[in-house]
């Protein structure tokens, strides 16, 4: 089995190592804890192969990296693969998900009544069928909180006169939300994960930074204007980010 190197212009390097199959009729890449393998037909071509490896590097580096996180200690609220009769984490609660096949072109996603997701994956799509899912429910989850963050900031900014400049959605690793000197608002869409009342705490006390750009008692004490009972919230952040963070 020979190593081959992944070309990486700017990203850390990553190997994978070439097996021939004799009953391989394409090329297809395995991802494992220890490694990555890309099993190829006897004849494909090598510069075949590391185009087709070249075209599927960011699908790797994320098969990589989901594999290792999912490998720490952390409990994950997320299924291992996006499969029928699952459940997905989202709002709190553990929304059981069903796949359906569909000869249309684009993966489409359903939350209903909201009790369940309905996915109708393309017959195209079927290969990697788990990561197309998974990557349609976090874009869904991005465009939720944006609107949910949306109508939270609505329904706080008139009482203490805190307008945001603006809100952007992103994936963060670290934080739930920051305020900027300019009082551009960014919103970790994870906390579509967390239940609803944790992310209206997180929308209030980055409202509050437009006030006072630190955590200073007087700080607090507007957020407790907001929300007497916010010290519940940051509890349950405290006690459940990390599987949050672990994503989906
Ligand atoms: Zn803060």
């Amino acid at each position: 089995m020979k190593a081959y190197l992944l070309s990486s212009p700017n990203e850390s390097d990553l190997h994978y190592f070439l097996r021939r199959s004799e009953r391989a009729t394409k090329t297809r890449i395995v991802v494992s804890a220890n490694k990555v393998e890309v099993v190829a037909p006897m004849k494909t071509s090598e510069r075949c192969i590391r185009s087709f490896v070249d075209s599927q590097q960011l699908w790797i580096r994320d098969a990589v990296k989901r594999i290792h996180s999912r490998s720490d200690k952390t409990k994950s609220l997320s299924p291992a693969e996006y499969i029928d009769g699952v459940t997905v984490p989202y709002r709190g609660d553990q929304i059981p998900l069903t796949v359906t096949p569909t000869s249309a072109k684009q993966i489409r996603l359903q939350l209903v009544q909201d009790k369940q997701f309905v996915v109708y994956l393309p017959a195209t799509h079927q290969e990697f069928g788990s990561d197309r899912i998974r990557r349609a429910l976090e874009q869904w989850m991005k465009l939720q909180v944006r609107q949910q963050a949306s109508e939270l900031i609505a329904k706080h900014s008139l009482k203490h006169q805190l307008v945001p400049r603006s809100l952007r959605i992103k994936t963060q690793k670290s934080r739930w939300g920051s305020c900027g000197p300019n009082n551009d608002i960014n919103l970790n869409w994870l906390l579509a994960l967390a239940p609803p009342i944790i992310l209206e705490y997180v929308v209030v006390h980055e409202l509050c930074h437009i006030k006072h750009k630190n955590h200073s008692k007087d700080f607090w004490t507007l957020v407790s204007d907001y929300m007497p009972d916010y010290l519940t919230h940051r509890r349950w952040l405290k006690q459940h980010g990390a599987s949050l963070m672990r994503g989906l």
